[in-house]
């Protein structure tokens, strides 16, 4: 089975061609500057990457023609025609209440995303429009959408409900929701086909650390809570995020400062997290590198991560009764050892014993715990993208 994998931002598409049941990648690639300068990045297996620029691609329509053309194209193409591709998996961000699982897109299910369109307002509509130009151009080809909300939709209301008057909850939809739950819900699946054990039987605790952040705990394979809440602003510092916050300091700063509550955000969302902190970098290739030549501020940034995260797992273990496997995932959890090291040291009182040989990995699924640590500490690679295929592929199956 061939799935064509859409991940569409308002200016950007990223895009697979895979097949879930070999897992054998036959193309990705990225649609940049859609409605600006068109940049089109096409990388067929086993090739290099074909880079074009100024690429007619003033909506996302010619964006998923250029992928298609590419994917036929007789000299580096992957498939004879676009009939091969079964169906199209679309990554979509907020499926608020509605949708706890992937589904097969009809106009029901379109409609019903639009009405999530206010939780997420800068992703949804982006969403949408890359399954509608999707939809003109491959009419007779089923669309699924697969949700980041949707594995967290397990959560019970007293993890998802904020003390705020409840009307906010029953009038407005104000809830934790959580996000990175393909992410989430990959991860955990594979640390239970690692450990050798059915994933009902198993309390694990998920940190995927990225660019944003978010940590999970997976007890018998749901979500039962989540660092991410309403937004994904909530939770550990990011890379720009600020994570959890005393609400009490936009008041101040704003009066301090006049700031409207849309520049508050813009700094919370975007001058935040480790870059705030460091004042050097989002990235923590830089501020590991930063911190190594001495400067305090980058050390202190990744140390408030580090002790950020330790502190959700803490908490998801006492909201599970336990826990039987941690593990990290993502551009931070798949490649800094230091940063899991400082993690997960510490917690030898619950359990957890690192192995620092073990931990020496980078992006290879690895455990990398001790021997004898009760609790298993595991280093797994993420992959939405195949996780999205799967999901596509069993209910077309269906
Ligand atoms: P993601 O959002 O999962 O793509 O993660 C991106 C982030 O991963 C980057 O901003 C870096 O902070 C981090 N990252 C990637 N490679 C490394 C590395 N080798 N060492 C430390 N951090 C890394």
């Amino acid at each position: 089975m061939k799935i064509l994998v859409i991940n569409a931002g308002s200016s950007s598409l990223k895009y697979q061609l895979l097949d879930p049941d070999t897992q054998e990648v036959l193309a990705k690639g990225l649609c940049e500057r859609i409605g600006i300068d068109g940049k089109f990045t096409y990388k067929p297996e086993g090739k290099a990457p074909i880079k074009e620029a100024d690429v007619a691609m003033p909506t996302h329509s010619e964006a998923i023609q250029a992928v298609l053309d590419a994917l036929v194209n007789p000299e580096n193409g992957v498939i004879g025609s676009m009939a091969e591709i079964d169906a199209v998996g679309h990554r979509v961000v907020h499926g608020g209440e509605k949708f706890a699982t992937s589904v097969l897109i009809d106009d029901q299910v379109m409609a019903a995303i639009e009405e999530c369109n206010p939780l997420a307002p800068l992703h949804n509509p982006a969403n949408i429009i890359g399954i509608r130009a999707c939809q003109a151009l491959m009419p007779g080809t089923p669309m699924v959408a697969v949700f980041d909300t949707a594995f967290h939709q397990t959560m019970p209301p007293v993890a998802y409900t904020y003390a705020l008057p409840y009307e906010y909850y029953t009038n407005d939809k104000v809830r934790r929701y959580g996000f990175h739950g393909t992410s989430h819900k990959y991860v955990a699946g594979r640390a239970a086909a690692m450990l050798g054990k059915p994933i009902e039987e198993l309390k694990i605790i998920t940190c995927h650390l990225g660019n944003g952040s978010s940590v999970t705990a997976v007890d018998g394979g749901k979500s039962v809570d989540t660092s991410m809440g309403f937004t994904p602003l909530a939770g550990v510092p990011m890379g720009t995020r600020s994570g959890d916050l005393d609400a009490g300091i936009l008041e101040y700063l704003m009066n301090k400062y006049g700031c409207s509550i849309k520049e508050m955000l813009n700094i919370l969302n975007k001058k935040s997290g480790v870059q705030g902190i460091s004042g050097v970098s989002s990235d923590f290739r830089d501020l590991d590198a930063a911190a190594k030549e001495g400067n305090t501020r980058a050390a202190l940034a990744v140390d408030v991560f580090s002790y950020s995260v330790k502190k959700f797992v803490g908490a998801y273990a006492a909201a599970m009764g336990g826990v039987d496997a941690i593990v990290f995932t993502a551009g931070v959890g798949e490649n800094d050892g230091a940063v899991r090291m400082a993690i997960a040291s510490g917690l030898e009182f619950m359990g957890v014993k690192m192995d620092e040989a073990a931990n020496s990995v980078r992006g290879v699924e690895a455990v990398i715990s001790a021997p004898d640590s009760r609790v298993k500490v595991l280093l797994i690679p993420t992959n939405e993208e195949l996780m999205i295929a799967m999901d596509t592929a069993a209910l077309v199956r269906a």
